[in-house]
């Protein structure tokens, strides 16, 4: 892309930023000592701060850039439906995009999840399938069926329900969360499993969780189970195999709605549209998406619910508003993005080149932790990975994922740090040549940090 100088200079940008911009997520006690990195442009897997320097972008934005920076095609279709019909309220009308997309959903997800309402972001598509819950359970006359159990670590957004059902850093949460209503499973990561216990062994564990909790609330308190196929921002943990299955059937045994957030684990991060059912042999009640439905060119979200789940919500004789939707919601720009990328992603086979790239991807992750006794665990599935670091003799053991990300970004790399943790999910369209050129720089990362880490005393 062209590169030109940024007008105001760049220094005058950060400034403006530090003092005015309040970004998600910042310390209240230090909101203008942030040196956010001024992004300026990017292309394919690639990006340039104000400066010209250019970094490979290992997180893939925030988990949603599949397709890739600077798609002309994109640019075109947005412009011209810009053009075409820049809004239109969704309350009232509907537009050739939304009506479009929407069959396409429904053809995309798995059994009768034929009906889509769309959303602003994934955080308003989890809020819609919990509010769709409550409707229904009120519908049906059994006003107590409500609680939601969630797990620990699991992240299903920001507005006051999403947050609530979100286990991480729950703990250290200053806003007035929802309590009454949600129940939270332990730790799910088989790496956190006791020292001699089986993978599978873990799994019944697990599953008992599950089971134990239902049996003390009562299944007739407990409106739906919702979770991420694999947990991401708590560190992109794949929990043992089996597990969706068994908790899934439970779930239906009980009569529990299973929403499935696939917020991150759709549009083919793990090489498949969406990875309930692909991957993990699921039909859940509901599904919620966002992020990589538009590739983050434009945002939207949709929560997509069964048939069945809408017929119950149904009562003809006492006809009720169901009062949720956004201004934005199938906003026709956004799904005019999200068609175009769909488009793009069959054109040039997208899923199945993340199928072929992924052992490479898994393969050089992997290694990690044979190569660095720093690494206590490298996990990942698809184009989704984590490199999970160990040094408890270590003062500064949080903070070694930015530490990774500090000496990547030397070298022209993007990680995302969470703690003791560095995450990646490359845009999809990475080739098996920069997967290479990821890890090589995310090693010599490694070596450098593993040797603060010693020269500390910490390995
Ligand atoms: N669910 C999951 C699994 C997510 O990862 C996220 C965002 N990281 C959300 C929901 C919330 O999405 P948004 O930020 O678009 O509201």
């Amino acid at each position: 892309p062209a590169i030109l100088p940024n007008e105001p200079s760049n220094e005058t940008l950060q400034e403006w930023d530090r003092v005015h911009q309040l970004h998600p997520w910042a310390s209240m006690d230090d909101w203008q000592g942030y040196d956010n990195m001024l992004v300026d442009c990017a292309e394919g897997i690639y990006l340039w701060d104000g400066d010209g320097k250019r970094f490979i972008d290992g997180p893939g934005g925030m988990w949603c850039v599949q397709i890739g920076y600077g798609r002309g095609e994109m640019a075109d279709a947005i412009a011209a439906q810009v053009r075409k019909l820049a809004y239109t309220s969704p309350f009232t009308n509907t537009t050739q995009p939304s009506a479009v997309l929407a069959r396409k959903l429904a053809e995309m997800a798995p059994g009768d999840l034929n009906n889509v309402f769309f959303t602003t972001g994934g955080s308003t598509a989890v809020d819609t399938a919990l509010r769709t819950m409550h409707f229904m359970n009120n519908r049906l006359g059994r006003p107590e069926k409500k609680i939601v159990i969630s797990r620990e670590k699991a992240y299903h957004g920001s507005t006051y329900l999403a947050h609530s059902v979100t286990g991480k850093e729950r703990e250290k949460s200053r806003f007035d969360i929802e309590k009454r209503l949600v129940r939270f499973l332990p730790d799910v990561n088989p790496y956190n499993r006791p020292e001699g216990m089986s993978v599978e062994a873990w799994c019944d564990e697990k599953v008992a969780d599950l089971e134990k909790i239902i049996a003390e609330v009562g299944a007739d308190r407990i409106g739906a189970f919702i979770a991420e196929p694999i947990l991401s921002s708590g560190g992109v943990i794949v929990p043992p195999p089996g597990y969706h299955k068994r908790t899934f059937d439970i779930c239906k045994a009980h009569d529990i709605l299973y929403i499935s957030d696939e917020v991150v684990t759709g549009f083919g991060r793990l090489g498949h549209w969406f990875a309930s059912e692909d991957v993990f042999g699921i039909q859940p009640d509901m599904i919620t998406t966002a992020k990589g439905l538009t590739s983050g060119y434009l945002p939207l979200g949709a929560c997509i619910i069964a048939d069945h789940v809408l017929e119950r919500c149904a009562s003809p004789d006492d006809p009720t508003l169901f009062s949720n939707g956004y201004t934005y919601s199938a906003h026709p720009v956004s799904c005019v993005a999200a068609l175009t990328n769909i488009e793009i992603f069959e054109r040039e086979g997208i899923l199945q080149h993340v199928r072929e790239v992924t052992p490479v991807f898994q393969g050089r992750l992997r290694a990690l932790k044979d190569r660095f006794p720093l690494v206590g665990d490298a996990r990942g599935m698809g184009l989704l990975g984590c490199v999970d670091c160990k040094a408890p003799n270590f003062a500064a053991e949080k903070r070694l994922g930015q530490m990774i990300d500090d000496a990547c970004e030397e070298k022209g790399l993007l990680v995302r740090p969470f703690a003791n943790m560095a995450v990646f999910s490359p845009p999809l369209i990475i080739t098996a040549k920069q997967i290479d050129q990821m890890f090589d720089i995310l090693e010599s990362a490694l070596e450098k940090v593993s040797a603060q880490v010693a020269s500390e005393g910490g390995l």
